[in-house]
């Protein structure tokens, strides 16, 4: 089920493709002249829409909608391209930028054209030091060619783009911090709405998208909704990069069309080549961090959206973790929790004292070794009063690996209260009554 050619990994056996002239040669920067030249940014929109592009940056909501969203004859607008890429397992927006950068910039920029916006924001991962500059080398590049700056390539049309740099928070990740954080203050999320395509950057309509979605543009624009559709599922057409990593033989990123079966995608000797030393696959989490975890008998999984959601989990940012049987669930539910006890930005209560509850028990569990009874139902009590309760997704996202481990490996927490010395009837009086929810407090 591999790709004859690549959408957003286009090229990349070229070294020298991160070269404007080079990029320009195999065909780069043509779909934006000839946009400029013969269509209207009302022409690009309804293109993207009708090819289907979704988001992919988590939620996979459809670009063209999302641009549609902006409140008409209201200026100036903005355009943000998301490169906060903090998602733990997730690694392809670096590759995309530091192999191919003017893939995503000719993206960054018809989209700008498409939504009527003079200036372009790209937010960088603070980390992204390398990628930032070669980003920078990249956009200088544009402008010296013309196709940045003022009256572009004669038809009047404007725009600047500019690189900015976070501090390595991944809560500038989402949309509304992202926009704080650049504005120089703390990055925070706001509350919604008004969302950003109303009232976003300094208030103005603003369009956030992902790294992956803009390097899609330029060959839907190309090529066409046809083309682009021959590619993935109805629902989900086109191809994902997805990062895979954990015990495989080969992780990387993939440039698959959606829909591929998640067996493929970990045992294709093109792909990630079976498990490493043959270990049975244990635990699977399909889409990031934040997503919930799946097993083994999910393997004929097909990674589109619909696909992995009727599998209980979401595709999220495309990065497949697969991990074997040497792993402990409360120990990877530990350091994936302890990630977001660190990220949290510590606006909302539940968010931040329900993180630090949930590493605070989960690593007597884990490290320690040592468990009572109430600690099942003291983390069940813990990740209900967060679920529905956080500000943002980030508070939600953390009760995804600590229910999956209870969920799925109970007896992987048993066996250290056992351990512990106690009792199964000691353990099951206590384990059987989860804590009474309450709402906006740990009681
Ligand atoms: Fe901050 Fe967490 Fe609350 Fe989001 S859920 S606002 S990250 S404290």
């Amino acid at each position: 089920m591999g790709l004859s050619e690549y959408i957003v990994m286009r090229e990349l056996n070229h070294p020298d493709i991160n070269n404007f002239a080079r990029y320009q040669q195999l065909g780069g920067w043509a779909a934006y002249a000839n946009a400029l030249k013969t269509q209207t940014p009302a022409d690009i929109v309804e293109v993207v829409k009708a090819a289907g592009l979704r988001g992919r940056g988590g939620a996979g909501f459809p670009t063209g909608v999302k641009w549609g969203f902006l409140p008409r004859h209201v200026f100036p607008r903005y355009l943000l391209c998301n490169c906060d890429e903090s998602e733990p397992g997730t690694f392809n927006n670096h590759q995309i930028i530091d192999r191919n950068p003017h893939q995503m910039i000719e993206g960054v920029a018809l989209s700008a054209y498409a939504i009527e916006a003079n200036t372009a924001y790209i937010y960088m991962r603070g980390e992204f030091a390398g990628a930032a500059l070669t980003l920078e080398r990249a956009i200088a590049e544009a402008y010296q060619a013309g196709f940045l700056g003022k009256n572009i390539l004669g038809t009047g049309y404007d725009l600047d783009m500019y690189v900015h740099r976070g501090a390595g928070a991944y809560i500038c990740g989402e949309e509304t911090a992202l926009m704080e954080s650049l504005e120089g203050k703390i990055g925070q999320p706001r509350l919604k709405p008004p969302f950003p395509a109303v009232a976003g950057l300094y208030g103005k309509p603003t369009i956030i998208n992902n790294v992956e979605t803009l390097a899609n543009v330029p060959l839907i624009v190309e090529r066409g909704v046809e083309w682009y559709r021959s590619y993935g599922t109805e629902k989900s057409p086109g191809t994902k990069c997805f990062s895979l990593s954990g015990h495989v033989n080969r992780p990387g990123n993939y440039e698959l069309p959606f829909g591929v079966p998640l067996r493929e995608l970990i045992e294709s000797p093109e792909y990630g080549g079976g498990m490493r030393g043959g270990r049975p696959v244990k635990i699977i989490i399909p889409g990031g961090a934040s997503a919930p975890w799946l097993t083994a008998k999910h393997l004929d999984t097909h990674l589109d959206y619909e696909g992995v959601a009727a599998a209980g989990s979401m595709l999220g940012s495309g990065a497949v973790i697969v991990l074997n049987d040497t792993v402990k669930a409360p120990h990877l539910a530990y350091k994936m929790d302890e990630f977001f006890k660190h990220e949290s930005c510590g606006k909302c209560t539940p968010c931040r004292e329900g993180n630090h509850w949930l590493v605070k028990v989960l690593h007597r569990i884990a490290v320690d070794g040592h468990a009572h009874p109430e600690d099942i139902p003291t983390l069940h009590g813990i990740y209900n009063q967060m679920a529905g309760n956080c500000f943002c997704l980030l508070g939600e996202s953390a009760v995804m690996p600590i229910k999956s481990a209870l969920q799925l490996f109970p007896e992987e927490f048993e066996a250290v209260i056992a351990a512990s010395g106690h009792s199964i009837e000691e353990m099951h009086g206590k384990a059987g009554t989860p804590l009474k929810r309450t709402r906006g407090r740990f009681g």
